[in-house]
């Protein structure tokens, strides 16, 4: 087995890649910016090693640096985390070239998932629906004009290489596209550098359903089901639950799940990722991107399958054969997960990273909290928001939101805002309570 372990990430997934390890006897690395010295994956990690200052770009963006010291340190093999590099072709391969072990897919199941534009052709030639949209790039105002009159608004411009809600913008009227083609450009070039743009079909008020896969290199590829994620605030997730109350039927569920699956056998996908979709209202599914990563929302899929994911991470890439077949994988339960950022839900949502005053997180039967913060602790500006992961498990949907509540209402955060207050307010709302919620609940009818 892998004996050490490099994480090039931060933060609570950090932590959580470790956890695993340690459980699997694999010793830990860290890696930190100026920022991070203090954080809690250098604390938690058998040995940690500075990289460079805050700015991701010089630090856990620094593919050489990364890779000299897992060198130095002796790791067998890095784990990406999500954001960052995990989803860098060229990272992948230069772990490949230097004998290290990366914790996900090769550098050609990455490349041919890579770009949203790619991946589309790829789903197509798999005979997987796509969202309705441009098979290229559009590379000039007066394309995109016109490809925007032919399919008609409303349409997303979306930057191929998009990640995290970023570079995408919706048009509704033929006035709009300039600016919104613009938007869409800078924000890719700026977040990505990249500034790419397709044009897709806007679905209105559509489910986000993705597929958890588990692909191991000796011929098995599995789903581990469904999570629901259309609890979004500027495309980004908030709130997740599995099953999807939208899925109303075994067979669109085996449908979606057996599309999931094919796909990524088809594009050659080894370790885990997910398929996102998005459904309309009456059930059409199509395939918006791969995620070619451990997700965010994973803990939930692992507390209705029992499956360790970042376990079986570690084991395929390993290339042991995968502990699972589809046939034993049957969930149980409910489950919900609260994204618990520091930003503040009244002004858009808006980064709000400062000093922890007072921490103390909720615990009981089937609760788990993934974080990486602590009392005194400083939430740096320069990353992602995102704190700590709420997660809950009940028999049922009622038992879910009900444990869900009360373990928010118990969650202190004091020193900054947070999403928790927020969090509440959707599990009690009578739309989410009944399961008929859609991707624009929050801004229609929440009002944010
Ligand atoms: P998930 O897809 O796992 O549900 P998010 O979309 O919220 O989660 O993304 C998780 C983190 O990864 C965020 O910090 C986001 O900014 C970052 N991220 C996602 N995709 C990319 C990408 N293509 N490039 C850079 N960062 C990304
Ligand atoms: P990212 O890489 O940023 O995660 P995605 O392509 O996964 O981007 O889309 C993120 C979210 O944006 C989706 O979950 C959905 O809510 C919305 N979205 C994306 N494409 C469309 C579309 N064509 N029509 C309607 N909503 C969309
Ligand atoms: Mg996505």
């Amino acid at each position: 087995m892998i004996k050490k372990v490099l994480v090039a990430n931060r933060g609570e997934i950090a932590v959580r890649v470790m956890r695993s390890c340690r459980e699997m006897g694999i010793l830990t690395v860290a890696v930190f910016s100026d920022a991070d010295r203090k954080s809690m994956h250098v604390r938690y990690a058998d040995e940690a090693y500075h990289i460079g200052p805050s700015p991701s770009v010089q630090s856990y963006l620094n593919i050489e640096k990364i890779i000299e010291v897992a060198k130095k340190s002796g790791a067998d093999a890095i784990h990406p985390g999500y954001g960052f590099l995990s989803e860098n072709e060229r990272f992948a391969q230069r772990c490949q070239d230097e004998g290290i072990i990366f914790i996900g897919p090769s550098p050609y199941a990455i490349s041919a998932m890579g770009d949203k534009i790619t991946a589309r052709k790829h789903m197509l030639k798999a005979g997987v629906p796509v969202v309705p949209g441009t098979e290229d790039k559009v590379t000039s105002d007066e394309e995109a004009i016109k490809i925007i009159q032919d399919i008609g608004v409303p349409v997303m411009i979306k930057a191929s290489a998009g990640g995290g809600g970023k570079g995408m913008r919706l048009v509704r009227r033929e006035d709009e596209i300039i600016p919104a083609l613009r938007a869409a450009r800078s924000e890719a070039a700026t977040a990505f550098g990249d500034d790419a743009v397709y044009i897709e079909k806007y679905i209105d008020s559509p489910h986000h359903i993705e597929f958890q896969i588990l692909a191991d290199r000796h011929g098995h590829t599995i789903h581990l089901f469904e999570r629901e994620c259309s609890v979004q605030r500027r495309h980004q997730k908030v709130i997740e639950e599995t099953p999807s109350p939208a899925i109303t039927s075994e067979k669109q569920r085996r449908k979606m799940g057996e599309a999931a699956v094919r796909l990524m056998k088809a594009a050659g996908y080894i370790n885990a990722g997910t398929v996102e979709f998005i459904m309309d209202p009456v059930g059409n599914f199509y395939f918006i991107e791969v995620n070619k990563r451990i997700q965010v929302e994973h803990p939930i899929t692992e507390m209705v399958t029992g499956i360790d994911i970042v376990e079986e991470q570690l084991r395929i890439a390993y290339g042991e054969p995968m502990r699972y077949r589809q046939k034993d994988v049957k969930p149980k339960g409910w489950a919900m997960e609260c994204r618990i950022n520091a930003e503040n839900p009244d002004r858009g949502f808006m980064p709000a990273p400062g000093r922890i005053t007072f921490y103390y997180p909720p615990s009981a039967k089937d609760v788990r909290v993934d974080s990486h913060i602590y009392t005194g602790y400083e939430v740096p500006p320069d990353y992602d928001s995102l704190i700590a992961k709420l997660i809950v498990k009940g028999e049922d949907r009622q038992e879910c939101i009900r444990r869900m509540r009360q373990a928010l209402s118990e969650f202190i955060v004091e020193g900054i805002p947070t999403t928790t207050d927020f969090c509440q307010e959707v599990l009690g709302h009578v739309a989410f309570v009944r399961g008929t919620y859609n991707t624009s609940f929050v801004e229609d009818i929440l009002g944010y």
